[in-house]
């Protein structure tokens, strides 16, 4: 596993949270990107070498919808840039991580990603995202 790719935050109003981490960091986002598969509206904020995802949900079915009902807004998920995503997954899944998918699937801002079960992994949801080169 690499750096920290990103770190997600469940927020219930995208636009609100816009403008409050736009003054949070001093600098807008940069993107705002729909995954459907995930019913999740995405946008992303770079402060200096770190990014921030917020992710709002786009239905009542959308895993972060079920997130905030439980949990409220707030960290949702720690992302991990890795360079193999496929060798990673075999290997996370060998050490008796529950990877949650096996086969990884397109995320937002051009990655191959996939999850651990935060049951695994002490409570914390985990991603691990791959670049896709084009
Ligand atoms: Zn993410």
């Amino acid at each position: 596993m690499n750096k920290i790719e990103h770190i997600g935050i469940a927020v219930k109003d995208l636009e609100a949270s816009n403008a409050l981490f736009a003054s949070l960091f001093g600098v807008d986002h940069y993107k705002v990107e729909e995954v459907v598969s995930e019913g999740v509206k995405t946008s992303f904020f770079k402060a200096g070498p770190n990014k921030i995802e917020l992710l709002e949900a786009t239905n009542p079915e959308s895993p972060i919808a079920k997130f905030i009902e439980k949990k409220g807004e707030g960290v949702h998920h720690i992302a991990f840039a890795v360079t193999d995503i496929v060798s990673e997954i075999a290997r996370l899944k060998s050490e008796g991580f529950i990877v949650l998918n096996e086969t990884p699937k397109k995320g937002a801002d051009n990655k191959l990603v996939a999850f651990l079960h935060p049951k695994s992994s002490n409570g914390v949801l985990i991603e691990l995202c791959q670049e896709i080169d084009e």
